[in-house]
């Protein structure tokens, strides 16, 4: 049986969902309903549409001058099985793998007790911007964010360590040169 992603839309050339040049999947499905979502489009579960992951992976060979991949939504940590075989597979195409939820990483890791699938995606993920987004914590100046209270965690480093751990520095490339942005 094939194995299918539900998912808005995919988009490449994003420049505001992480660092570099990146292919946003929108999944599709949330459950949150953070009040002020930039994205009410994808919290339906029956909505956007069923695409192959065998198709996804065939975006991911032909894609160019992407430094990664982005999963948002909707949150892809309704669909962690799918995602994870995703990620993987980008992976080993030498992208980076960057992820938006409004699950908190604490909660994410509560929740991988009873599904093995959010830790195996968890795994894959390079930065975790999680948390829902707070109105009343809105800024235009949160860099990758949408409000102060999302955290761009480190998954790596906050899995070893056993506790949130930031990504203190990373990458914005403005077409001509790389510069250092501290948070
Ligand atoms: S988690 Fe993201 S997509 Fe879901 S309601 Fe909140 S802001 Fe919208």
């Amino acid at each position: 049986m094939k194995i299918r992603l539900a998912v808005d839309y995919l988009q490449e050339d994003s420049i505001v969902d992480g660092e570099g040049i990146r292919t946003v999947i929108w999944t599709q499905g949330c459950a949150h309903k953070c009040p002020g979502c930039h994205n009410p489009g994808t919290h339906s579960f029956d909505d956007g549409y069923l695409i192959d992951i065998e198709e996804v992976e065939k975006m991911i060979d032909n894609l160019d001058g992407q430094d990664g991949i982005t999963f948002s939504g909707g949150d892809p940590f309704y669909q962690p099985k799918e995602c994870t075989i995703l990620a993987k597979y980008a992976k080993k195409k030498g992208l980076n793998i960057w992820c938006y939820t409004g699950f908190t990483f604490e909660s994410l890791l509560k929740m991988s007790k009873n599904n093995s699938d959010i830790y195996d995606f968890l795994k894959e993920i390079d930065v975790l911007i999680d948390g829902p987004f707070l109105l009343e914590k809105k800024s235009l100046d949160a860099i990758f964010r949408g409000s102060t209270n999302q955290r761009i965690i480190d998954v790596n480093k906050s899995l070893k360590n056993k506790k949130v751990l930031l990504v203190d520095k990373y990458y914005v490339n403005n077409k001509k040169k790389k510069e250092h942005i501290y948070i």
